[in-house]
């Protein structure tokens, strides 16, 4: 094992979008930051592929819009939902701000494109590289331990940040928390492959309620859609794992999906993720450690807005070290910047996590899905008021003083 000499301020574990907007964020305001990555970018990874329009005003602040607007993505104006019963509502995409337009653009190709950027704000990358233990000392977090094929180091920092998604690998381990065994306390699975021959209205990013789940297709680069599912693990067992006799067997069941799906097929491998439980995990599981997108707070995929948080609560974390890293660099308490982050976090993400969760309940409920279809349909003042409501207000998305 080495123990390298180096200091970090910051070390972030996990390269998703919410790692490469802490990373960026806090390399542009002159903070020393690692950032380690298990796997080599580009991957593909499991996701709706649905970059919301407020993403587009991080891109900017993180300075790749022009990459990501001209990766080739499809403009998205609007969400439909359907029913099973063939009812459907919409959510245009300008309802979060005038002349707004969601992205569909693969993770392989947006995940690449932060991965990028970080290093060229001074951030060091490591990818191919595990973090696989916190350094504690009296129980606080001084840094990370990497594993990169045989060669293992321990890499010291003021702060470290676990941004490794709903695994939470880093905060984990101050539990001892083991994963469930697959097919354990699971009861959803999760499904995503990119098609060709979907029959996925233009412009639009369609949502399939059936029983057990629901799924998410829409247009990506490349002249393919992605769709991704979620479906209940009993009935992902009875179809022996196999995601198109799911398809076949549940999805079928919503009559939009059976006709926009009758004549696709997955020119990509199809991925898969057990999916444990959503909501909000702690934010400071232990002294010298912050956890942020997914590793914080699991919203519900069909909201939409899990890309969006991951990049807003790095910002939120990268805002808060800067405030506080010439006191850290001091050898000064931990306390003031967890108490912070905690404050700040609250105010910028719990009412739309709870509306999500709220809304959660009434997805997987057929019956529930069918009469909020209706009953948002009659509305669109409503129907507009509640969407907004899963979005950050208006007056929290100006940028901090100072941030990039
Ligand atoms: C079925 C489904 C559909 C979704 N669809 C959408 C959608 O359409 N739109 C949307 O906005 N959101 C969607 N989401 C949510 C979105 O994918 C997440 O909110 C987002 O990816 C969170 O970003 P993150 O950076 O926190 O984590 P992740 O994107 O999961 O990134 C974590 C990174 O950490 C790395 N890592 C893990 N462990 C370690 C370790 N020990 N050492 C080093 N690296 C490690 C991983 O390889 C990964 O690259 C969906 C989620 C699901 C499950």
């Amino acid at each position: 094992m080495t123990n390298s000499g180096d200091t970090y301020d910051v070390a972030i574990a996990g390269a998703g979008p919410a790692g490469t907007s802490a990373a960026i964020h806090l390399a542009t305001q002159g903070a020393r930051v690692l950032l380690v990555e298990q796997k080599r970018f580009p991957r593909a990874k499991l996701c709706g592929e649905f970059i919301s329009p407020e993403c587009l005003r991080h891109f900017e602040r993180l300075r790749v819009a022009d990459q990501m607007i001209s990766a080739g993505g499809a403009t998205l104006t609007q969400t439909v939902f359907y029913s099973r019963k063939g009812r459907s509502v919409n959510v245009p995409s300008e309802w979060f701000g005038a002349n707004e337009r969601a992205l569909g653009l693969s993770r392989s190709e947006m995940d690449q494109k932060l991965l990028e950027r970080a290093k060229s704000a001074g951030a060091l990358v490591l990818e191919d590289t595990h973090a696989s233990e916190l350094l504690l000392d009296n129980g606080s977090v001084r840094g990370l331990r990497l594993k990169c094929g045989s060669e293992i180091r321990d890499q010291h920092a003021l702060v470290t940040i676990d941004a490794t998604g709903r695994t939470r690998a880093l905060a984990r381990k101050l539990h001892n928390r083991r994963k469930p065994e697959p097919g354990g306390r699971y009861r959803l699975v999760a499904f995503k492959a990119h098609l060709e021959n979907a029959q996925v209205a233009e412009g639009a990013c369609e949502i399939y309620s059936y029983p057990g789940g629901y799924g998410g297709l829409s247009s990506v680069e490349g002249g393919v859609s992605n769709f991704c599912f979620i479906a209940a693990a009993k009935d992902v067992r009875r179809c022996g794992s196999d995601p198109e006799a799911v398809i076949r067997e549940s999805v079928f069941r919503n009559p939009r999906a059976a006709y926009t799906l009758a004549h696709a097929h997955a020119c990509s491998e199809w991925l898969s993720v057990s999916l444990e439980s959503f909501g909000r995990r702690k934010l400071v599981p232990a002294e010298g450690l912050l956890t942020i997108g997914d590793a914080a707070a699991f919203i519900d995929p069909f909201s939409g807005s899990g890309m969006l948080i991951a990049l807003e609560s790095g910002e939120l974390a990268a805002q808060t070290i800067t405030n506080q890293l010439e006191r850290l660099r001091r050898s000064a308490s931990f306390a003031p910047l967890a108490r912070e982050y905690r404050l700040e976090y609250g105010k910028k993400f719990d009412l739309r996590l709870r509306v999500c969760s709220l809304l959660r309940r009434a997805a997987f409920v057929p019956s529930l899905a069918e009469a909020a279809i209706l009953f948002f349909g009659i509305s669109t003042r409503l129907r507009r008021k509640v969407a907004r409501t899963t979005r950050p207000s208006r007056k929290l998305e100006t940028p901090p003083p100072g941030m990039c």
